[in-house]
């Protein structure tokens, strides 16, 4: 299986509210299977809320081929069937502040890409957040390390 694939979710599995403050029924992304509005996200990846405790699956992460890993699912715009994303915790923690480096970007880019999506289409990939070189621009934490 690869570490990056499409995957289809049926319509009542799609609209689930989110798991820390129950907002909405959208298609909101996932975090080991569980919906996490934006908002709820963001104080996640600011460590304002609770952190995640997940037990990690014995695959190989999409960034940097390392084992034990987190499935996040996202929904591109535009496509009906959804993109999940076998990724070890720090590569999860990177994509949710959205502070991956160039190389794990590019990674995740061009695997999508081989799968006919955009980067931009995926929501914490969007060219809003990371130059044409991969480099961070808007991460949740302003740090430099
Ligand atoms: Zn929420
Ligand atoms: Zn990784």
């Amino acid at each position: 299986m690869n570490s990056l694939r499409l995957i289809t979710l049926d319509g009542h599995a799609m609209f689930a509210p989110c798991c820390r403050c129950a907002k909405g029924q959208q298609r909101w992304d996932r975090i080991a299977g569980k919906p996490y509005c934006p908002h709820c996200q963001e104080a996640l990846a600011r460590g304002e809320a609770p952190p995640l405790v997940e037990r990690t699956e014995p695959r190989v992460c999409a960034a940097c081929a390392r084992r034990g890993t987190v499935a996040f699912i996202s929904f591109p715009l535009d496509h009906a069937q959804a993109v999940e994303i076998d990724l070890c915790p720090d590569h999860l923690r990177g994509l949710v502040a959205r502070q991956l480096g160039p190389h794990a970007y590019f990674q995740l880019a061009r695997q999508l890409h081989t799968l006919g999506i955009d980067a931009d289409d995926i929501f914490l990939l969007h060219g809003a957040f990371y130059d044409e070189c991969g480099r961070a621009l808007r991460p949740a934490l302003d740090t430099d390390e």
